[in-house]
């Protein structure tokens, strides 16, 4: 289980990003989980369960998990520990370039959290160095051709342009497809990959 520093040092928030040896570490009577579906889609919720079709959950409701799974594309936890509010997101590259973080802020900050006052952490996923993508790709992140691209800078971008503080976003930066010891891949282990399984929650 990985911590992000900014999130563990807060109080009543309690996290943690899924690596490949903690598989489904939650009680499935303790957390709500999402049908994924790479969206933009924000969804609020107050018990546990499958929630329906989108990419990011909030929640106010305490000693409620929030969850995400992942093999490369990013997690992303958001805390505003004042507000007492949370997010879990799920940010592929489709969802990076349709503004789900950045709707996902606005959805919390609807709810009462400061911008100013959210922590956020952007948890292991796959980094510059292995994410190529093809042109049909490349222009949702200011490129062209066959290139990488940075789904994690992508994403703090928009987390700052929320109006985060640069200093209470965290990113992991390990890549997931280069640490097979570690994390699953969907790039490298393809559909037979498992996922990993990221919370948070209020308490
Ligand atoms: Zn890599």
């Amino acid at each position: 289980m990985i911590a992000a520093p900014p999130l563990k040092d807060l109080p009543d928030v309690e996290h943690g990003f899924g690596a490949r040896d903690d598989g489904a570490w939650l009680e499935p009577a303790s957390h709500a989980w999402l049908k994924q579906v790479h969206s933009a889609r924000v969804l609020r919720c107050r018990a546990p369960g499958e929630q329906g079709e989108a990419d990011a959950l909030i929640t106010t409701t305490p000693d409620l998990w929030i969850s995400i799974r992942t093999a490369d594309c990013l997690p992303i936890l958001i805390a505003d520990p004042s507000a007492r509010i949370v997010a879990a997101v799920h940010a592929g590259w489709r969802g990076t370039a349709a503004g789900i973080v950045s709707h996902t802020v606005q959805q919390m900050v609807a709810l009462g959290a400061e911008p100013s006052s959210l922590v956020a952490a952007i948890g292991p996923g796959i980094a510059y160095c292995c994410f190529e993508v093809g042109p049909e790709v490349s222009p949702h992140f200011g490129a062209e051709g066959r290139t990488c691209v940075d789904l994690a800078e992508a994403n703090e971008r928009q987390l700052l342009d929320a109006g985060l503080d640069l200093d209470r976003i965290w990113v992991c930066k390990l890549c997931t497809k280069c640490n097979p010891g570690q994390f699953y891949s969907f790039r490298r282990d393809g559909e037979a990959a498992g996922r990993m399984v990221s919370a948070i929650r209020i308490i």
